[in-house]
């Protein structure tokens, strides 16, 4: 087998040198290294951008129990490494650099990397996932990590038995409110209007769960605690005549206000749902570009899942695959 690092050749197109490379991968999560490990082993010589935050979402948590494996969980730095050492043995170049534009208009597909360097690729593998949204408060900052986290289904087992927030109304806060409710002692949902947003059936499991305590037409103003979040200062009617402060002792405090997928600048050229989600062609990870495949966070907004993200990466380096065989 070669285990050559994947070597690009050298065009040099209009006086600049360019490179040019089979198989591009952007994106550092599951979805991404599993692609490269499949793209790698398939001999396609993939080059990979990992963005800024290498190994993504889940370097930003601590265990990882859910991932199949992993009988006594992970840790989700060591994960991510652990991948990206397993997508180099197979020979993936793997380089740190941010994918500031690209250009599918043509048959061979343009990215620029870092603002300056122009990489051109038969094929591209979008896995830049998608960026949870937070509240934007200091303390909030603080205590990621220690309290605060943006994941239920990974931290959510750390908060057994004790109190905890979720902030926010829709169907996301919802399913991770009923889920932390199964193993905490008591799940308060900060809910900023007076209503949720979450659909019917989503409600009726929240209403219908009785330790979760709703705290209608509340918005966070700050956490306490000393090294861990201890307690939750919330504006209640916030701007209204009769506003006031509660403060409410938490343990945890979990952030489920929407995620942002990272595809702004994919969406000259590719089909996005109303709220930025890559289109895929069901079944498959193919977009409406040919030769550009979407995996992971950046396509999927239901699962969002390590596993799943992982999964997708897996199809995304066969539908690639095919397509350079189809194009010899
Ligand atoms: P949504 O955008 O649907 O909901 C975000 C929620 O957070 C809203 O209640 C919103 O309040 C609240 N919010 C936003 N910003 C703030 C803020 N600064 N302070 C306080 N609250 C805030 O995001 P979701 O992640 O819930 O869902 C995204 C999409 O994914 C939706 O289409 C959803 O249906 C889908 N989804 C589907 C699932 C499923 O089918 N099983 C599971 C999870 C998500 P307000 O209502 O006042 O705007």
């Amino acid at each position: 087998m070669d285990n050559t690092a994947a070597k690009a050749v050298t065009t040099g197109t209009d006086g600049a040198s360019a490179e040019h490379v089979k198989c591009l991968i952007l994106g550092s999560g599951p979805a991404g290294y599993t692609a490269a490990i499949y793209a790698a082993r398939a001999n396609l010589k993939p080059i990979m951008y990992t963005g800024m935050q290498m190994g993504g979402q889940l370097t930003t948590t601590t265990e990882v129990d859910n991932f199949p494996g992993y009988p006594e969980g992970v840790d989700g730095t060591a994960m991510m490494g652990d991948l990206e050492k397993q997508a180099t043995r197979f020979g993936t170049d793997v380089r740190f650099g941010m994918a500031t534009a690209v250009d599918f208009s043509g048959k061979v597909k343009k990215v620029t990397i870092d603002n300056e360097k122009v990489i051109s690729a038969d094929a591209v593998i979008l896995a830049t996932g998608a960026t949870a949204k937070y509240l934007g408060l200091e303390s909030e900052e603080h205590f990621k990590g220690n309290g605060v986290s943006a994941c239920a289904t990974c931290d959510g087992f750390f908060f057994k038995d004790k109190v905890v927030a979720v902030v926010g109304g829709g169907d996301t806060a919802a399913e991770e409110a009923t889920y932390l409710a199964g193993l905490c002692k008591k799940v308060y949902m900060i809910v900023r209007r007076d209503e949720l947003r979450a659909s019917k059936a989503m409600q009726k499991r929240v209403f219908n769960t009785k330790n979760i305590e709703m705290l209608w037409k509340h918005q966070t103003k700050e956490l306490k605690g000393d090294k861990v979040v201890e307690s939750v200062d919330l504006y209640k009617n916030k701007g209204e005549a009769d506003e006031t402060i509660v403060n409410i002792p938490i343990d945890g405090f979990f952030l489920a206000i929407g995620h942002t997928p990272n595809s702004d600048i994919f969406k000259d050229y590719l089909d996005t749902d109303e709220t930025g989600y890559v289109k895929t062609i069901p079944g498959t990870t193919k977009t409406n570009v040919p030769g550009v495949f979407a995996a992971g966070d950046l396509q999927d907004h239901v699962y969002r899942q390590a596993v799943t993200a992982a999964g997708t990466g897996c199809m995304a380096a066969l539908d690639a695959e095919r397509y350079l065989g189809e194009l010899e």
